[in-house]
């Protein structure tokens, strides 16, 4: 039975009511979370204002930086326990998992060394006075994590908000809690003060409401779907409460006839297969310049149908989905296509051996996907990749650009002015030239444009959405 945790104590939920943990290898339930409801995120925020107010608002910036350190150091010791951890919650390939394990030690790393590098300005202005800035918390964070990447986007999100001097109420997604909980206890045990860190689990339609409606939170930092990003940024309106949204994307890799294609095939393949396609800057469409299109997608499709699918533990190419919704979810659009008489070009195999009652998908290549059809617009989250010709830079530019979506932009080619050229004009939040980074980088700034959502998490530039600035005119004469 896993706990709430606030104020760093475990904690169950004021209802008394739980919900069952399922392994997507084989859906079985192999453990419990706490349903919460309003009454725990009342619990918990009163706890992280406390915090704040007593506690961690005293901490110099260096201080701050040596427990974020501390904490990066405690988890890099746990990553083995934590990563088996996440591959039984969230049907994460071993690989995946201690990827994961190894990105959240080092946000915390990235984002301890950024504690006392973060400060304000001085201002030239009127004759007699001295202006300055200060970059001030928010206070209390709110952090809604979806489940696709747990470890990370709580390292991300909760690693950045601390940085910046602000204390965090966490809502998992009641299919993937676990891992949190525990980095939140090896947080109580490397020192942090009680309510820096609290973790309420629950459904999002309660907990998660509950959480964006609270008046004590000061801003919300939400990565999931854009309908519930749509609730969520009204929901904080009423009380003009900032969001930082992450919505996900159907991003594009745009592949031109010069291209490395040594280099370009497995980026392109590892950037769908990846977290099998869970990943919301998954490269799920591909466009291909015509001249190249079908000897690429022949070499692709070789490449797909040696693809293994398989229980998180045998660590093949592609773990299962999270839950048989999402199994649902990706064969719906797979039905659709073929309704639509949309090709595929290969499809990747389940093991034998994997149990009948997991929520496995085969990766799949579609080709000669019309761009406005919704297997080619729509977010799938599953190892789905829809290729598509080109005809020229312009035309790839239009195609690329032709989604609600702009995350991320992944560019294959040799041409030092186009790349420049092209990188300008996609409009997107990142994009990637001869590499494809599918969440990758830690230091790097990343956030969308258009439906992927507002403001930036990552890198340094993630401290300034976590701050608010205060500016100080001082009149000496
Ligand atoms: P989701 O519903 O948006 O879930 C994301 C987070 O929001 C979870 O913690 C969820 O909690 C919570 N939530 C749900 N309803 C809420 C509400 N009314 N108020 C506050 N919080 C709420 O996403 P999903 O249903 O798990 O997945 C659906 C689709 O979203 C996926 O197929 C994918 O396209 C997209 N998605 C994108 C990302 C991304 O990284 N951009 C991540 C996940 C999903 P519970 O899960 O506990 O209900
Ligand atoms: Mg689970």
């Amino acid at each position: 039975m896993q706990f709430n945790f606030i104020a760093n104590t475990p904690v169950p939920s004021s209802s008394g009511q739980t919900i069952a943990v399922v392994d997507p290898s084989d859906g079985q339930t192999y453990d419990e979370i706490q349903r919460s409801n309003a009454t725990d995120i009342d619990h918990a925020v009163d706890a992280a204002r406390q915090c704040f107010d007593t506690a961690w608002s005293r901490l110099g910036a260096a201080e701050r930086g040596r427990l974020l350190m501390r904490l990066s150091l405690k988890i890099s010791e746990h990553s083995e326990q934590l990563a088996a951890i996440e591959q039984r919650d969230c049907g994460k390939p071993t690989r995946q998992a201690r990827a994961d394990a190894v990105a959240l030690a080092r946000y915390f790393e990235f984002y301890a060394g950024a504690c006392d590098k973060l400060h304000g300005e001085t201002i030239p202005y009127l004759d007699g006075y001295s202006v300055l800035t200060w970059r001030e918390p928010h206070g209390v964070t709110g952090h809604i994590i979806p489940w696709n990447y747990p470890m990370q986007i709580f390292g991300r999100s909760v690693g950045g908000a601390l940085a910046a001097g602000n204390v965090c109420v966490v809502k998992p997604a009641e299919d993937a809690c676990l891992s949190l909980i525990r980095v939140a206890q090896l947080a109580a045990e490397v020192g942090f003060p009680a309510g820096a860190i609290n973790i309420v689990t629950g459904y999002g339609h309660e907990v998660g409401d509950a959480l964006a409606r609270h008046p004590g939170i000061d801003h919300i930092s939400f990565t999931g779907s854009p309908s519930v990003g749509t609730l969520i940024q009204q929901v904080a309106a009423a009380r003009h409460c900032p969001v930082t949204l992450e919505l996900g994307g159907k991003s594009p890799q745009i592949v031109f006839a010069d291209a490395d294609l040594d280099a370009a095939v497995p980026a392109i393949i590892n950037a769908i297969v990846q977290n099998a396609g869970q990943t919301c800057s998954a490269g799920s469409r591909l466009l291909v310049e015509q001249s190249i299109y079908e000897p690429l997608l022949h070499r692709l499709g070789q490449a797909f149908e040696k693809l293994r699918v398989g229980p998180a533990t045998l660590d093949l190419d592609v773990g299962p989905l999270i839950r048989q919704s999402q199994q649902q979810r990706v064969r719906k659009f797979l039905d659709d296509a073929r309704q639509a008489n949309i090709g595929t070009v290969a499809q990747g195999q389940v093991v034998d051996s994997a149990p009948a009652s997991g929520f496995y998908q085969a990766p799949t290549l579609l080709r000669d996907v019309p761009v406005t059809h919704r297997v080619a617009q729509e977010e799938v989250f599953g190892p789905v990749l829809c290729a598509m010709a080109f005809r020229d830079e312009d035309h790839a530019v239009e195609i690329a650009n032709a989604t609600q979506f702009g995350l991320v932009a992944g560019v294959w080619t040799a041409d030092g002015a186009r790349q420049f050229r092209i990188a300008r004009r996609l409009r997107s939040g990142q994009v990637f030239i001869n590499n494809y980074g599918a969440g990758g980088g830690v230091e790097l700034p990343f956030g969308g444009v258009k439906s992927s959502g507002h403001g930036r998490e990552k890198g340094f530039e993630a401290l300034y959405g976590f701050t608010t600035l205060k500016t100080v005119a001082i009149k000496h004469g």
